[in-house]
This record gives structure tokens, sequence and C-alpha cells, in this order.
């Protein structure tokens, strides 16, 4: 898969310090083939490629984040970017406005034109469907049904064989019965052909909608791209809907069409229901892209909350072994500054583990918090004077048993064991590299 191979990809990164200029290209090659391969336009996947190598070797790497992370980060900004940035939305404007439908047979028209009104429905908006497949008496069958499922509206003329009338006679019969948007699903053919593009151009000529979509099945890969073009020049369409999103494909097409075309993304179908329509968002595009998810928000999360004076100082105790309670309280603060505890944890080496079998949510860390603020100064910096009886004083102070103090000073000496032994076999650097 394109997630497995990018994640291949950025393991070339993982364990580095600081990203070189060796490493950022080699990485950056392991993308680009990565990306071609998920069908992504070779042109494409190299220019994206380019700007994400230039980010990188431009960008400082925070002592927050892994190199491997920041580079997933760019990665994912500069795909974000490549599939336009924000989302875009339909031109609904007139009286009726008119979406046209377009694309091959079988890309997911019909059920597409049934989604998108069911979703214009729930908005509020009066909307006809119109059925203008001529060649196929069952795809008017198959729209009044799912009409009927969404309760909207469905025109037809099964006894027609002109498209551009039936057209005309929806528009009018929109108008008479209030209806501010009228859809027009339309013929498709198996492959591009002459008649089938004349027959679209002209119906839209004659109906001039204010939005034309184009539809392509997202698994049809490089096909997609070829057709969407040829499309495109013929029809001049508003914008691009991305079927069947909900098989094996990783949305490669996306990225090529966007920028072969040049025409937005607007809606993607992830299935064969009604409900199965999203709006396309670039910027979740680009995540299922990486197949990394989380990991991205992780990282912008960890960039905000983590100061780079502090952290630059708590990797020089942690090299020379003198992590304390104090800096073993401020990393709690940290932590919870960051929002999701539980997923944030393992980006602190040691700390995840330190914590393990504790439930974390903000919560769980008030009696180890109060436990730390109930220990001296000198207890806090130097935690193996601890013994008995202090134990006692501070579970006392602290409203905790024994028993917890007792665990957290395990965690704790854990916790060091572990950094200790880190920075031993060299690993340090990785560590540091991770840790705040
Ligand atoms: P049309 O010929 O362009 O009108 O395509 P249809 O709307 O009739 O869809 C063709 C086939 O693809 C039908 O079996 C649909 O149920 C199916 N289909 C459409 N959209 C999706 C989708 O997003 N996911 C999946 N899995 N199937 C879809
Ligand atoms: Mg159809």
């Amino acid at each position: 898969s394109l997630s497995g191979k990018l994640d291949k990809a950025f393991k070339t990164l993982k364990g580095q310090g600081t990203i070189t200029e060796i490493n950022v290209a080699t990485t950056a090659k392991e993308i680009r083939r990565a990306l071609v391969d998920a069908d992504v336009n070779y042109k494409v996947a190299k220019d994206v490629t380019d700007k994400i190598k230039d980010e990188a070797l431009g960008r400082n790497v925070l002592v927050s984040v892994s190199p491997g992370q920041l580079f997933v980060k760019i990665t994912n900004e500069e795909l974000t970017r490549l599939m336009g940035g924000e989302k875009k939305d339909i031109n609904i404007g007139g009286d009726p406005a008119v979406i046209l439908i377009s694309g091959l047979q079988g890309s997911g028209k019909t059920t597409f034109s049934g989604k998108l009104a069911r979703m214009l429905k729930s908005q509020g908006r009066q909307v006809l469907l119109t059925a203008c497949d001529i060649y196929r008496p069952a795809a008017i069958d198959q729209l009044k049904v799912l009409g009927e499922q969404i309760g909207v509206d469905v025109y037809a003329e099964p006894e027609n064989k002109n498209a551009i009338e039936i057209a005309n006679n929806a528009l009018k019969h929109a108008k008479a019965t209030g209806k501010k948007i009228v859809i027009v699903d339309t013929a498709g053919r198996l492959a591009v052909d002459e008649q089938m593009m004349q027959e679209i151009e002209s119906l839209k000529n004659a109906v001039k909608p204010s939005e034309t979509l184009f539809v392509v099945d997202s698994m049809t890969g490089q096909d997609a791209v070829n057709t969407a073009k040829t499309f495109n020049d013929r029809l001049d369409f508003d914008g691009v809907v991305l079927t069947k999103l909900d098989g094996d494909t990783r949305g490669g097409a996306a990225l090529s069409i966007r920028s072969v075309v040049e025409k937005p993304i607007k809606f993607i179908s992830t299935g064969e229901k009604m409900e199965a329509i999203d709006v396309f968002y670039p910027d979740r595009m680009a995540n299922r892209i990486l197949g990394m998810g989380d990991v991205v928000s992780l990282v912008e999360k960890a960039q905000e909350a983590f100061d780079e004076e502090e952290s630059r100082k708590l990797n020089k105790k942690i090299r020379q072994n003198k992590f304390d309670f104090d800096d073993f309280l401020s990393q709690l603060e940290q932590i919870k500054k960051m929002g999701n505890v539980k997923d944030l944890l393992g980006m602190i080496p040691g700390m995840g583990k330190a914590l393990k079998g504790i439930d974390i949510d903000d919560d769980s860390f008030k009696p180890i918090e109060a436990i730390i603020r109930s220990m001296t100064l000198n207890e806090r910096a130097n935690p193996e004077i601890i013994d008995g009886s202090r134990r006692k004083r501070i579970a006392d102070g602290s409203g905790t048993s024994i028993q917890q103090v007792n665990n957290l000073m395990k965690q704790f000496s854990d916790m060091r064991k572990m950094m200790k032994a880190m920075n031993k076999m060299g690993g340090g650097k990785r560590a540091m590299a991770n840790l705040a």
C-alpha cells in the first residue's frame, strides 16, 4: 500500500537527530516512488517531492519532534496545498440552479445524484432530480428508486430520446413546482466517445448549469486522470467528484486530477448508501494519502505546546542522568497542555512506560502531581533520599496512600533507568530528538 511504502520512506528518517541533505533526498525519492505507485502522475509526484525536499531542508527541526514526524508534516502540508488547500463549495445560484452531472458509465453518477439531492434536501433546499440517461431505461428506474428512498421528486420522460428536451422540461417543471435546484443525471459510455461528448456538451449549453460536476471512479487510477482531462477540455467543468473511495484506493488519483486539470475536487463518495457522501477536504485527503492520520496533528500539537528552550535544558539533564521530580512534574504539565494525554505519552521516552497501568486522563495525574508537590525541593532534586518516613510524610501531605507514593517512586526509578540505558546505548540522541 501507499501507506506502507511511505512508512518505509519515513523510516529512513527515523532515528536521525537532524534532517540532512542526504536523508532528505533519499526520503523524498522514496515518497515519489510511493506516490507514482499509487497512481499519482509522475510529473506531479516529482513536483511535490521537490517542494517537500526544499521545505524540509529550509525548515528548522524543532527539538520537540523527530525529523521523521516533521517530514510527515511537511509532506502533508504540501499534499494539502496541491489539492487546493481549502474546501470549495458548489455554486447553487440561479432560479432554479442547475447542477449537471457528467462522467463515464459506472463512475457513480446516478448514485451521486441521489446523494447530493439528499444532502441539499437536508439543508432545507427544494431539489428536483432529472433523469437524462436516455439510453438505458433501467437508469431511469434506478433514479426513481433513489428519489423515493430520499424523498426527492424525480422528473423523467421514459419515451423521450432527446436529453435536451427532457432537461428543458424539467426546468419548467421545477419552476412550476417551486424547486430551487435541479440535478441533471446524464448518460455515460464505457469509454469516452465523440457522440457522448457532443451530447453532454450541447446539454450543458442548453441548460446553462451553475455547476457542472465530473464524476470519476477513484479506482481507475491513471485512466481517471485521462478521462478527467478529456471531459474538462470539452465541458470546462467546475468540480470533480471522486467515487468509490471506500475501496482499496488511497486517493492517488485525487492528487493527479487536481493538478492536471486544475479543477477542485468538491465531493467524495465512499459507499453505495445514500449517506456515503462527504465534502472534500484537502487536508483530510492528504492524511488519507499519507495514511498517517493523527500523527500529523500530534506533531502540530507538540510543536505548539513544547517550549524549545525548556526542552533543551531537559535533554541536557537526561543526558547527565539528572532528570528529577521537578522535571517530571513540568513534563506532566506539558502533556496536559497538549490535550489528548493518552496519545501523546508515547512521544516522551520512558514516560509512557512509567505511567503504564494508569488509565490516563487528566484526573489520574492529580494524585501524582499532589505527591510531587508534597516533596521538599531537596527531595524532588534528590529522589534517593526519600526513605520510609519521608514517604509516610509525603503520603499524608498529599492525601494519598504510602502505596501510591511507593508506586510513583518505583515508576520514576524505572523511567530514570530507561533514560540511563538509552544514553548508554548511544540511542540518547534519538531519545533527545523525540523528547520535548
Ligand atoms: P453511473 O453509471 O455513473 O450512473 O453509475 P452508478 O451510480 O449507477 O454506479 C455504478 C455502480 O457503482 C453501482 O453499483 C453503485 O452502487 C456503485 N457505486 C457508486 N458509488 C459508489 C461508491 O462510492 N462506493 C461503492 N463501493 N460503490 C459505488
Ligand atoms: Mg447512471
